[in-house]
């Protein structure tokens, strides 16, 4: 098992598989990168299943694939297949944009993937466009509407920013409910890459803009990142608020990047490579990195001080 030098459990993994977008959101990648890390740095499938699968056999049960957009990358279905095979009882998850998942989500499901997160900042077309810098919302919400269909499992998140998006929480949270599904509110989280001058919702004036028309009550907390919360109807939904001081408490997760960067905390800027260990087929090597990294996993992240990360989002998978 892995555990920290705060006790915690470190049993969920989030993978960037590719560091690409094909969306420009405002508050993640908002200009295309200078340059793209060369094909020849980024792992493998093959690669990522190796160091994966020293992480299962140390106590790792969930794995989030994400990216940048991971159905960029070809063929993640058969990654997934790779993995579902190794252990059926794994936790598969992916984070999407939703985009390409009206196409892939059959191929996905069968793979043996559970769980898909979809990032929806809006209902107004012209305003997912502005946001995303490209005319998204009707790909999204079919890809929404097939996930559901096939039988995944389906989350909405949903970045609030001040005078964009914030006048829509209301609208989101009767979709996701009418759609059956789970929508979470995440705070925009500073960083050097984004847009500059959008403003973050704090959740507290999320939660009294629902105030305004539901009564709900807060549920006992998991190891999730986010606080859930039932209205009266029985409708759950969940508040993501990294500015808090409880965000990292119940920190269960790592997060491996595309370029093999084993990284313990969202907004710490020190990482560990695994590629060469990989590459050279020392799977000891990369049992201790993989060790190191977890004694190593900060209390408390780098960003609660200095309020503004520099680390992209679309390295680290958010
Ligand atoms: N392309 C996929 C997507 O759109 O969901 C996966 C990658 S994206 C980096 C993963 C998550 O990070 C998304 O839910 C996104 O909303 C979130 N995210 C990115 N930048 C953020 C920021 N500055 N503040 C809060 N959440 C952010």
């Amino acid at each position: 098992m892995l555990i920290d030098s705060y006790n915690r459990v470190i049993d969920y993994i989030r993978v960037s598989v590719t560091s690409r977008c094909n969306f420009r959101c405002l508050y993640c990648m908002p200009n295309t990168p200078f340059e793209w890390e060369p094909k020849e740095n980024v792992l493998s499938y093959e690669e990522m299943f190796e160091f994966l699968r020293l992480a299962i056999d140390e106590g790792v049960k969930k794995i989030r694939l994400t990216g940048g957009e991971p159905l960029l990358r070809k063929d993640l279905d058969k990654f997934i297949k790779m993995l579902y095979n190794y252990k059926h009882s794994l936790d598969l998850a992916l984070t999407t944009n939703g985009y390409y998942l009206k196409e892939e989500a059959k191929k996905l499901k069968q793979a043996g993937l559970k769980r898909v997160n979809i990032s929806l900042d809006s209902l107004k077309p012209e305003v997912a466009a502005k946001i995303a810098q490209k005319d998204v919302l009707q790909k999204v919400i079919e890809g929404i509407d097939e996930a559901i269909k096939v039988g995944l499992k389906v989350k909405l998140n949903t970045v609030v920013m001040g005078g964009i998006n914030d006048s829509e929480i209301l609208n989101l949270l009767e979709y996701a409910r009418k759609k059956g599904v789970t929508i979470r509110f995440i705070e925009f989280m500073e960083n050097e890459r984004a847009y500059p001058g959008i403003k973050s919702v704090r959740s507290n004036e999320i939660l009294n803009k629902i105030a305004k028309k539901y009564n709900f009550k807060e549920l006992p907390k998991d190891n999730s990142a986010s606080r859930y919360f039932q209205t009266d109807e029985g409708y759950v939904f969940g508040v993501i608020e990294p500015h808090s001081d409880d965000f990292c408490k119940s920190c269960n997760r790592i997060r491996l990047t595309a370029e093999g960067y084993l990284i313990p905390c969202l907004f710490f800027n020190e990482s560990y490579n695994i590629k060469e260990a990989i590459r050279e087929g020392d799977i000891q090597k990369a049992a201790e990195i993989l060790r190191e990294v977890v004694k190593n996993k900060p209390e408390k992240n780098d960003w609660q001080e200095e309020e503004v990360s520099t680390r992209a989002f679309w390295e680290t998978g958010g």
